[in-house]
C-alpha cells in the first residue's frame, strides 16, 4: 500500500499505466475469482456501498484483458462489459477514490458505450482494489444516471474506501483460503505418490520421528515384519523390532538422532520363521522437526552370490594355481586381469606388469603380430584361440608355448563374459619335432643299422643256446656212461668178490675131498651157496633197475610185511634213528612182488638215513586209500581206485623241488662219489610202475621227506595164499619122464642130475630142436623144462611148436629175465609155469613136483 501511495495519479485518459499489465493479469488470476459463482460476503459489500453513497448501483468490478467482470453487481444487471466500457480501469490508476461527478463532461468517459447508450450513467465513485503487494485489480465502484455536481458526501466516501479494503481482503482471503486447499491437494497427491513409488520400490522405507516414532512406513512392513503399513505409523521402533533387535539398533540411532548419517548391515528375522540379511541406510531429515529416514536392502539374495562368487572365485584360483601351466583370463574385450603364478614365474615379469595388453611384448618379436592378430579374430568371432609362439623366460630365453585359450558364456543370452588361456612349455616337444623332421633319415638309417645288429646278435645267441644244449646233452651222456662205467666197475668188483668165495669155497671142498676130509664139506658148501645167493641177489637188483626182472607177484599183506622188517630195519638205521611203525587195521592186500617191496622200504629207508646224519624220526605207515579222479589228474598213467599205501617219511634235510623233479631219474644222485649209486628211487619206480601203482614224493627243505608207494589192491583170497605157502611143502619121490632142453652144459648137468636124483626120468637136450625131436621119438615125456633164451629156436617157440602136437603138454620156463612180456607172472597158458635163475635146487625140484602130480598129468 505504501508503494501505490507514493504513486502520482495519472488522472489523464489514455494515460499508461504505471504498471506492468501482464504482471497485473498475473495477479487478478492468481485470485481465481472472475467468472465465480456469487458470494455473500462480495453481495453485502455492494448493497452496503449503495445505501453509504444513496446511488441506485455499486459494483466489484475486476478488470481483465479485454474486458471488465464483476464479483458482485447491484442495480446494473450486466454481469460484465467491454473493457472499453470500464470507469474503474481509470480508477485502478488512483491511489484513494476516483469521483467523476458527470461522466459526460469527463473526456475518458464521455464516449463510454454505458453513458452514451442506457442505462445511460451520469455519475461514478469508485476506489481500486489493489493486491498486498500493489497490484490493482479492479475498483469497487457506485453510480448514477443523474450528475452529482456536488461529488460524495465524506462519510460516503470514507465508507466506500473502507469498503473497498474489506472486499480485496476478502478477496485475499479467499485467495489464501483456495490456495491452502490447493497445497493441501497437492500434498496429498504428493503423499500417495510417495507411498505409490516407496511402495513399489523393493526397499524397505520409513520416516521415524526423534521420538523413535514412525511417521511413515512402506507397504513393505507387512513382509519384513507382518506388521500393515498404517499400523506401524505410530509405533515406536522398539515395538516394531522387537527388544533384541532394538537393542541393536541403538547406537545407531542415537548416532542418526544426532544428525550422523548411518549405514549397516543386520539380520532380520521374519515372520515367517525366515532371516534375511539387510542393509539398513538411516539418514537425518533436513526437516526441523528433527527425525531421519530409514531405508533397508534386503541383500540376502546379494550376500548369497557374494558367497558363491567368493567360493566359485577361490575354487578357480586354486585349480588355476594348481595348474602346471600358466593360467590366465581376460574381460570379454581381450583385457587381461588375471594370471596365476605360474606365469609370473616363468616370465619373470612383475606382477600386474602383463595387465591389458601388456603381455605382447614379452612374445617372440617374430610372433607378435600373428598373436596379436589371432587374438583379435578370437575376440572378433568367439572361435578358440590357439598359436603356438616363443615365449621371453624370465632368463631372456625364448621358449615354444602352446597358447590357449576360449571363451567363457552367459548360460542365458550367450554373451561372452570372459575367456580363460593357457600356456604350455612345449618346447622339448618342438625341438623334438624338428629334430625328428630333420633327422628322420637318420634315425631311420640308425635303426636299421640297430636292427641288423641285434639280429645278428640274437642269431649268435640262439646258436650259443643250440650250442650249449648239445654240450649239455654230451655231458649228460658222457655222466651218464661214467656212472654206467662205475656201476659196471662196482658190480664187477661185488661178482669178483662173490666168484672168489665160491670158487674159494670148492677149491677147498676139492682139497677136503682129496684128503677125505668130508665133515667140513658142509661148511663150505654153505659158504658158497651163501656167496652164490648175494650174487643172485645182485642180478635181481640189476635187474629191477632195468625193469627187466620176472616179477613174482603174489597177494602181499604189507602190514605184515614192513612188521616183519623191523629187525632188519634197526639195524640198518642207526642208533640216533628213532623208528616208529603204524599200521592200519583190516589192511587190504595187494598184488605185488614181496621181494620187491621189501627191498623198496629197504632203500627208502637207506635214503631216510642218510638224509638225517645228525639222527632224526624214521616212520613208516601202511593205510588204505582210494584216489579218486582228481587226485590222479596230475599224474601221468596213474589211475583211479583202491590203493594200499605203504609210506616212508623222515624229518630229515629234504629236497629242493629241482631235486625232487629229478630224484626218479636212474643215476641221479646228489650223493658224493661212492656214496650213492642214483638206482634206488630209480629201481622203486620201476617196481611200483610195473606193479600197478605209483609213487609220490613230497618233500620240504629243512623239514623232512615223505615217499608214499601207491599199489593196487587185491581182491584175492587168504585161501589162494595158503595155497601158495603149501606149495614148496608137497613134496614126493618123483615118478615120471622130463625132457630138460638147456644150452649151458653145467646148468643143462646140474638140472639132470638134481632131477634124477629126486627120482625122475631125464632126457637132456641142448637146443630146441633137439628137443622136438626128443619129443617126437619118445612119447613118454610128461613135462619139458626148457630154458627160455635158446639159441636159434628159443624155448618159447620151440613148446609152441609141441604143444601144436601135444596140447597138454605140461613146461616149466627157466628165465633169466623176463625178456619176453607174455611170460610176465600169471600170464602163462595152463599148465605152463616159470622159475628164475638162479634158483636153489630144491625149490626147483618142489616145482617139478608140483607140476607133475598137479590134475591133468
Ligand atoms: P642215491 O641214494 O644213491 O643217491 P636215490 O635214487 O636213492 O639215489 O636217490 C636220489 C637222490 O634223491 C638222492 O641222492 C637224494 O638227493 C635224494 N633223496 C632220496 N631220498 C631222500 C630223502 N629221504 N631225503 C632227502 N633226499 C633224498
Ligand atoms: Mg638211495
Amino acid at each position: 500500500m505504501s508503494r501505490s501511495r507514493d504513486r502520482t495519479p495519472t488522472g489523464v485518459p489514455g494515460d499508461a499505466p504505471c504498471w506492468d499489465e501482464h504482471a497485473r493479469l498475473a495477479a487478478l488470476d492468481a485470485y481465481a475469482i472472475l467468472d465465480t459463482p456469487p458470494e455473500a460476503e462480495f453481495e453485502d459489500a455492494v448493497q452496503i456501498a449503495r445505501l453509504a453513497c444513496r446511488t441506485p448501483m455499486a459494483l466489484v468490478s475486476l478488470v481483465a484483458a479485454d474486458r471488465q467482470w464483476f464479483k458482485a453487481e447491484a442495480g446494473l444487471g450486466v454481469r460484465e462489459t467491454g473493457r472499453d466500457a470500464s470507469v474503474c480501469a481509470y480508477t485502478m490508476g488512483w491511489e484513494g477514490l476516483l469521483v467523476i461527478p458527470d461522466l459526460t463532461q469527463d473526456p475518458r468517459t464521455a464516449r463510454n458505450p454505458l453513458v452514451t447508450g442506457p442505462p445511460g450513467l451520469r455519475f461514478y465513485a469508485g476506489h481500486p482494489l489493489v493486491s498486498p503487494d500493489g497490484m490493482p485489480l479492479g475498483a469497487l465502484c457506485v453510480l448514477d444516471t443523474v450528475p452529482r455536481p456536488e461529488g460524495l458526501p465524506e462519510e460516503a466516501r470514507l465508507t466506500l474506501a473502507a469498503l473497498a479494503r474489506q472486499v480485496m481482503a476478502r478477496m485475499d482471503l479467499r485467495r489464501a483460503l483456495a490456495e491452502r486447499d490447493r497445497a493441501l491437494a497437492a500434498a496429498e497427491a504428493s503423499r500417495r505418490e510417495l507411498r505409490q513409488i516407496t511402495d513399489g520400490l523393493p526397499v524397505l522405507i520409513a520416516t521415524i520421528d526423534r521420538d523413535e516414532i514412525y511417521r511413515f512406513a512402506n507397504r513393505h512392513y507387512e513382509t519384513w515384519f507382518g506388521l500393515r503399513a498404517e499400523d506401524v505409523v505410530g509405533r515406536s521402533v522398539r515395538e516394531v523390532v522387537g527388544e533384541a533387535a532394538y537393542a541393536q539398533r541403538r547406537p545407531y540411532l542415537a548416532r542418526v538422532l544426532a544428525g550422523e548419517a548411518v549405514l549397516f548391515d543386520t539380520t532380520v528375522p521374519g515372520p515367517d520363521g525366515g532371516v534375511r540379511d539387510a542393509r539398513v541406510r538411516y539418514l537425518p531429515t533436513t526437516e526441523p522437526t528433527g527425525g531421519f529416514h530409514l531405508l533397508a536392502f534386503d541383500v540376502t539374495g546379494e550376500k548369497a552370490a557374494q558367497a558363491a562368487l567368493a567360493d566359485s572365485l577361490l575354487k578357480f584360483q586354486a585349480i588355476a594355481e594348481s595348474m602346471p601351466q600358466m593360467v590366465w583370463s581376460t574381460l570379454p574385450d581381450g583385457n587381461h586381469d588375471y594370471y596365476n603364478s605360474r606365469w609370473y614365474e616363468f616370465t619373470g615379469v612383475a606382477s600386474g606388469s602383463t595387465d591389458g595388453e601388456g603381455w605382447n611384448a614379452i612374445f617372440h618379436p617374430d610372433d607378435q603380430a600373428e598373436a596379436w592378430r589371432r587374438w583379435r579374430h578370437a575376440l572378433a568371432t568367439g572361435d578358440t584361440y590357439e598359436i603356438e609362439y616363443r615365449l621371453r623366460r624370465h632368463d631372456g630365453v625364448y621358449r615354444w608355448v602352446l597358447g590357449r585359450a576360449v571363451p567363457i558364456r552367459d548360460a542365458a543370452t550367450g554373451a561372452i563374459q570372459r575367456w580363460f588361456g593357457t600356456c604350455t612349455d612345449i618346447d622339448d616337444q618342438v625341438r623334438a619335432r624338428e629334430t625328428l623332421a630333420q633327422g628322420r633319415e637318420t634315425l631311420e638309417a640308425l635303426v636299421r643299422e640297430r636292427t641288423a645288429a641285434l639280429e645278428a646278435t640274437n642269431a649268435r645267441l640262439t646258436a650259443e643256446i643250440a650250442e650249449r644244449g648239445r654240450v649239455e646233452e654230451a655231458l649228460r651222456q658222457s655222466q651218464k656212461m661214467e656212472a654206467v662205467g662205475q656201476l659196471t666197475g662196482g658190480i664187477a668188483h661185488d661178482f669178483n668178490n662173490l666168484l672168489t668165495g665160491i670158487t674159494g669155497a670148492l677149491d677147498l671142498m676139492k682139497r677136503r675131498l682129496a684128503e677125505g676130509r668130508l665133515d667140513t664139506l658142509a661148511r663150505y658148501a654153505d659158504l658158497a651157496t651163501a656167496s652164490a645167493q648175494r650174487a643172485a641177489a645182485l642180478t635181481h637188483r640189476l635187474l629191477a633197475f632195468a625193469r627187466r626182472q620176472p616179477l613174482v607177484a603174489r597177494s602181499v599183506e604189507a602190514d605184515r610185511l614192513v612188521a616183519s622188517m623191523d629187525d632188519l630195519l634197526r639195524r640198518t638205521l642207526s642208533e640216533r634213528v628213532t623208528l616208529t611203525l603204524e599200521t592200519q587195521d583190516r589192511l587190504w592186500r595187494t598184488l605185488c612182488d614181496p621181494n620187491q617191496l621189501e627191498n623198496a622200504i629197504l632203500n627208502l629207508a637207506i635214503n631216510a638215513r642218510d638224509a638225517m646224519p645228525d639222527g632224526g624220526r624214521l616212520h613208516i605207515a601202511t593205510a588204505n586209500v582210494e584216489l579218486d579222479a582228481a587226485a590222479v589228474a596230475g599224474e601221468p598213467g596213474a589211475r583211479a581206485g583202491e590203493y594200499v599205501c605203504v609210506s616212508v617219511s623222515d624229518t630229515g634235510a629234504g629236497m629242493p623241488p629241482d631235486v625232487v623233479a629229478r630224484a626218479f631219474e636212474p643215476f641221479f644222485t646228489t650223493k658224493p662219489l661212492g656214496a650213492g649209486t642214483g638206482l634206488g628211487l630209480s629201481m622203486i619206480y620201476g617196481f611200483v610202475k610195473q606193479s600197478d601203482g605209483h609213487v609220490r614224493i613230497a618233500s620240504l627243505v629243512g623239514r623232512g621227506t615223505t615217499v608214499s608207494l601207491y599199489l593196487p589192491r587185491h581182491a584175492g583170497s587168504d585161501a589162494e595164499e595158503a595155497e601158495e605157502s603149501a606149495a614148496p611143502a608137497a613134496r614126493a619121490a618123483g615118478h615120471g619122464t622130463v625132457l630138460v632142453v638147456e644150452d649151458d652144459a653145467t646148468v643143462r648137468a646140474l638140472i639132470g642130475e638134481a632131477l634124477e636124483e629126486a627120482g625122475y626120468r631125464v632126457i637132456a637136450v641142448a637146443d630146441g630142436p633137439a628137443g622136438l625131436r626128443a619129443l617126437e621119438t619118445d612119447g613118454a615125456v610128461d613135462l619139458v623144462v626148457t630154458d627160455v633164451g635158446l639159441p636159434g629156436l628159443d624155448g618159447r617157440q620151440m613148446v609152441d611148436q609141441a604143444r601144436a602136437v601135444r596140447p597138454g603138454l605140461k613146461v616149466l620156463f627157466i628165465t633169466g629175465y623176463a625178456e619176453n612180456t607174455a611170460f610176465g607172472s600169471g600170464h602163462l597158458a595152463p599148465g605152463m609155469e616159470m622159475i628164475t635163475k638162479p634158483f636153489a635146487v630144491d625149490a626147483f625140484a618142489a616145482k617139478v613136483s608140483a607140476m607133475l602130480e598137479s590134475a591133468g598129468s
